[in-house]
Formats: structure tokens, C-alpha cells, sequence
């Protein structure tokens, strides 16, 4: 049973889309994510933000250089994250 647009009633064939396709309504989360999916996303981020916190415990040194959190300056060892996160925070807020 493919997940359906509240609003119009338009099958969702991508749960990557937050918008309808149809009417452009803005889908409720649970149609875009399963609780599955929604869980690994979030194992994903508390991973990374443990492997951060171990890295920058590790490096002492760069918190005097380099106070700002790598969210904040978007990069952390050269890997862009920002696009990362704001596709996150796309489907984790409203
Ligand atoms: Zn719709």
C-alpha cells in the first residue's frame, strides 16, 4: 500500500520528495520515512557526532584553533556536510 498525499489523495511514489508532487502540500514525516529508515538516519548522526566529539577529544589543540563546532563551519576534515544536514533537517523539521 504506497503512502498517499493527505491532501489530494496522490499516490507518493518518492518518499524523497517533501512536497507533493500534485498539490505541493507538505507531507507529514511518517510518509517519507518509516520508523526503519527514520532510525538509521539517526544511529547515522549519533555516530558521526560521537566520532567528532572522539576526534576533537583526541585533538586538544584544535579547540583552541578552531572553536566553532564543524557543524557551524560546515566542514569537518575537508568533507562538506552541510548538504548532509540540511537534507536532514529538511525531513526532521517542520
Ligand atoms: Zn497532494
Amino acid at each position: 500500500m504506497p503512502p498517499k498525499c493527505p491532501k489530494c489523495g496522490s499516490v507518493i511514489y518518492s518518499r524523497r520528495n517533501v512536497l507533493c508532487g500534485v498539490c505541493g502540500e507538505r507531507l507529514p514525516q511518517e510518509l517519507l520515512f518509516t520508523p526503519e529508515e527514520r532510525q538509521v538516519v539517526e544511529s547515522q548522526l549519533d555516530s558521526m557526532k560521537q566520532k567528532e566529539q572522539a576526534e576533537r577529544a583526541s585533538q586538544p589543540e584544535l579547540s583552541t584553533y578552531a572553536p566553532t563546532s564543524p557543524m557551524l563551519t560546515g566542514t569537518t576534515k575537508g568533507w562538506n556536510i552541510f548538504p548532509f544536514f540540511r537534507w536532514i533537517v529538511r525531513r526532521f523539521t517542520d
